[in-house]
């Protein structure tokens, strides 16, 4: 299991730590996707000014993996 690491966020535009997708987090992308991903996708876990938490999404090997920012859904709790 990948363990949590500090990586640069676009979004954030700084380092930040990033944690990697639990597996209903990576069964969601693989959806959006269309298909199947490796380990190697991780969410930045920094707080924002408004409360939410960052979750843009990156691979560990490319920090612009894709072409516009993507980002998890913020959970309905
Ligand atoms: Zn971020």
């Amino acid at each position: 299991m990948p363990k949590p690491k500090t990586l640069t966020c676009q979004t954030c535009r700084s380092r930040e730590l990033h944690e990697p997708l639990t597996p209903d987090e990576k069964k969601w992308l693989e959806g959006q996707l269309g298909n199947r991903i490796g380990d190697d996708f991780y969410k930045c876990v920094n707080g924002l000014p408004d409360g939410r938490i960052c979750l843009n999404l990156r691979r560990h090997s490319v920090e612009k993996h894709f072409a516009l920012t993507k980002r998890l859904p913020d959970k309905k709790e």
